[in-house]
């Protein structure tokens, strides 16, 4: 029996994809390569079908040609400036493809999956720390997306008797602690990276999003949660699901936040080099704090995050982007 892993040549799945190997898990990564990396999928020496989620005949025949017994679900789009240029784009790969991937599943009666979703499904939250039970209201078409997911889910579950698992992550960062494989997204938007990206000089600055928020220090707070913790909740996850587990929705973050300038000095600290910090306008659809309840996942998956400090998150991505990128 095996795992098809979608978009396991990107920055969750392979980090996913490493602990399902070092299990012995027999593994069928399904990725298009258009985020994704060939060399990583490579170094995790695990078998890669590069190919389209919308091309059914293809799936079809993975179905046909492998026992496949559950699926992990992480190719996406997830890009949300770019989500809102082109929605298209957005409904086209995240939402329609995933149809056609439920489609091809179903007809060949695999009815196991564990979902990428995303903390972006809350929209602005009304409580901290939220929990799972929150009202969903996206602000981005990312978030709608994978909010459509979650609800063709519930309803494969019901109609067709599918059990699954879908977690809502808050902030990934990191990288694997052996150093092997970590974040290379280009473009690159998001906070921990770019900071980086400048401590090693390849860009100027990094420019804080707004500081006049309703927080401690007036810059945005979120929850950062270790990618490889993420990995190990998806094995979590999938093992729940092929004992028998019923359909679960998890929130997966560290419960504590930290601010843009928090993130900011704790990477001075870490990488022991000063760099340029500017003050920039808001970004449209920041909320101001997100911060996840992760209790259910604590409770029902036994998960407990490996990694929660931040300094430890920043170090291990550090590490990975040095020998990436070279020193400056
Ligand atoms: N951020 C920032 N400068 C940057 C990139 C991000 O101040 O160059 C802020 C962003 O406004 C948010 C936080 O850092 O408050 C985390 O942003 P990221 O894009 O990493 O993740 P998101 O929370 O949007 O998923």
């Amino acid at each position: 029996m095996a795992i098809l892993v979608t978009g396991g040549a990107g920055y969750i799945g392979s980090h996913t994809v490493k602990l399902l190997k070092e299990k012995n898990y027999d593994l069928i990564v399904f990725d298009n390569l258009v985020y994704g990396h060939q060399d990583i999928a490579e170094k995790l020496n695990a078998k890669l079908i590069v190919g389209d989620l919308g091309d059914r005949p293809l799936l079809d025949k993975l179905f046909q040609d492998h026992n496949i017994e559950a699926v992990i679900h992480f190719a996406a789009y997830a890009y949300v400036e770019e989500s809102m240029q082109n929605p298209a784009k957005y409904y086209q790969n995240n939402v329609a493809f995933t149809l056609n991937l439920l489609e091809a599943m179903e007809s060949a009666q695999v009815r196991k999956m564990v979902f990428s979703s995303t903390s972006a499904t809350y929209g602005m939250p009304t409580t901290i720390p939220i929990p799972e039970t929150h009202a969903q209201n996206p602000i981005n078409t990312y978030g709608y997306t994978k909010l459509v997911i979650e609800q063709m889910l519930a309803d494969f579950q019901r109609a067709y008797n599918w059990e699954y698992v879908a977690f809502r992550y808050f902030n990934a960062a990191g990288a694997d602690p052996d150093g092997i494989i970590g974040e290379d997204h280009n473009p690159e938007t998001h906070l921990i990276p770019l900071i980086i990206h400048t401590a090693l000089g390849k860009r100027d600055s990094i420019t804080i999003f707004g500081e006049d928020y309703d927080t401690p220090d007036g810059t945005c707070i979120r929850d950062y949660i270790h990618v490889t913790d993420l990995a190990q909740a998806h094995l979590l996850g999938l093992e729940y699901l092929l004992k028998g587990g019923k359909s679960e929705i998890f929130n997966l973050g560290n419960g504590c936040g930290f601010s843009v300038k928090e993130v900011i000095e704790a990477t001075k600290k870490v990488t022991n080099i000063d760099f340029k910090v500017n003050k920039g306008d808001r970004r449209a659809g920041d909320p101001p704090m997100l911060v996840a309840s992760s209790d259910k996942a604590h409770k029902i998956l036994h998960w407990q995050p490996k990694y929660p400090e931040i300094e430890t998150i920043i170090q291990h991505a550090w590490q990975w982007h040095q020998q990436r990128h070279g020193h400056r």
